[in-house]
């Protein structure tokens, strides 16, 4: 454990092994993970809350929540492990609005074709998250000549018509966050940070890099009252962008739309022509670790899907595993983008509708969850799958730090929780059924 949050800290600087307060490792890890979900749901909230959605109970739940963090208020493992589950609730509660306000403010999503390079002429690329800070730049450069183009976790936002009807919405530059450097450097105009996941930028495009509210990099500047002037001004003034279309993709499986062909799905899962649903996604990130997840997807047979959301896209996309065909529908890619990290609430509405339409639990659905973490928003969002009881998800590459050893066995004692295992082709044929399940001996119990 790690603490140093009240004065009585141990030899000044931390308690490690045990609190002087009497706090134990497994109360510290309850508390960060409680710590973390939050900071992630509030991510989510910022963007919901921006869009005009609130909800009175999800703040009251982070006061709750701070609250039993700070000294001396709880040190009890059952109560704090039932706040951490509470979490999740109220996480879903929050992804629920945002998916509303998305809606309400951008449209219907639908299945979308983009264009993916750039254009000849000026431009301005936008990172991050935030769809509404991305309208705000589209409205203001109406008529100036100036493209936009979304990357990382933007590209969703092609799937919505009050995004998609703006013609300088010209397409989608680049991938993952942990990118950035090479394709910023690569990207002649300015850019925008709505969001994380920002790094600090290099000498070679921090002049033309751009952050809103509380995203912010030594160098950069700040866009203030949502006022792009200077935005627009540095991409008219700088080299213009060469003509380069690098591919097309296929984006736009929002559970709305997955919704509208459930009839189908289902009756191809009760003909036995699609067998199972694997959720491959999360967050990516640069460890060589995360080429399990690429190397998960590749293996995956056929006749089944994969819904994939978050960043962690950027890793199995390139994938060619090719499309399926969905009587009475036609062929479908068999990896379906559902957009940002956000929409994993779409696949648990997918989810939770499957097993409707089943009669059956989501635990007895033919559906493997894979999730690649990083920051704190996944933490939040496995929170949520937790809160509703889903199990055998697997997590990786890496066990959070943050999670104490007893915390992770009441985890994997209660959830089926677990870290991926060092074999992508093995685990997923464990998770289809075609290979025994091995004796249970955890990457974690290992590192641990
Ligand atoms: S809260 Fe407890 S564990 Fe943390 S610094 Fe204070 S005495 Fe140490
Ligand atoms: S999915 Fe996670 S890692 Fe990727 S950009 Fe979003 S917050 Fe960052």
């Amino acid at each position: 454990m790690f603490c140093n949050q009240c004065e009585q800290v141990s030899k000044g600087l931390a308690c490690t092994e045990r609190g002087v307060c009497g706090k134990d490792a497994d109360v510290q890890s309850l508390q960060e993970i409680l710590l973390y979900g939050v900071k992630g749901m509030a991510a989510y909230s910022h963007h919901a809350r921006r869009l005009g959605k609130t909800d009175e109970s999800v703040n009251a739940f982070i006061e709750d929540a701070l609250f039993a963090t700070v000294t001396n208020v709880n040190f009890d493992i059952p109560s704090l492990l039932a706040l951490v589950l509470e979490c999740g609730k109220v996480n879903l509660r929050v992804m629920q609005l945002l998916d509303e306000g998305h809606v309400e403010a951008f449209g219907q999503p639908k299945i979308t074709e983009v264009y993916e390079g750039t254009k000849a002429g000026p431009g301005i690329l936008v990172t991050g998250h935030d769809l509404l800070d991305i309208k705000n730049l589209l409205e203001q450069t109406k008529g100036t000549g100036v493209n936009v183009y979304t990357h990382g976790e933007m590209l969703p936002a092609h799937m919505y018509p009050e995004l998609s009807k703006y013609p300088h919405l010209a397409g989608h530059f680049g991938g993952a966050w942990q990118k950035q450097k090479q394709e910023f450097a690569q990207f002649t105009g300015p850019i925008v940070a709505t969001t994380n996941c920002i790094l600090i930028p290099p000498e070679v495009y921090k002049d033309r890099l751009f952050t809103l509210r509380a995203t912010a990099v030594p160098g950069a500047k700040k866009i203030l009252n949502d006022d792009y002037a200077e935005v627009i001004a540095a991409a008219q003034a700088a080299s213009p962008l060469a003509s380069q279309h690098v591919r097309s993709s296929t984006i736009g499986f929002h559970h709305s739309v997955l919704k509208s062909v459930a009839g189908p799905v289902v009756e191809a899962v009760k003909q036995g022509k699609l067998k199972r649903f694997f959720v491959i996604g999360g967050c990516d990130g640069a460890e060589v670790g995360r080429n399990y997840f690429a190397q998960y997807a590749a293996s995956t047979p056929a006749d089944t899907l994969i819904l994939t959301v978050g960043c962690g896209k950027f890793r199995i996309r390139n994938e060619n595993v090719g499309t399926f065909e969905l009587p009475g529908v036609g062929a479908i890619p068999r990896i379906l983008d559902m957009g940002q990290c956000n929409d994993s609430y779409g696949s648990i509405e997918i989810a939770v509708a499957l097993a409707e339409a089943f009669g059956c639990g989501v635990n007895d659905l033919p559906l493997s969850i894979v999730l690649s973490w990083f920051e704190q928003k996944a933490v939040a969002v496995l929170l949520t799958l937790l809160h509703l009881g889903v199990k055998g998800i697997r997590i990786g590459p890496n066990p959070p730090a943050f999670v104490s050893p007893n915390v992770m066995r009441i985890l994997k004692e209660t959830f089926d929780l677990d870290i991926v295992g060092s074999n992508a082709v093995e685990d997923m044929e464990i998770a289809s059924g075609t290979r025994p399940k091995k004796p249970p001996v955890s990457r974690l119990e290992i590192v641990t």
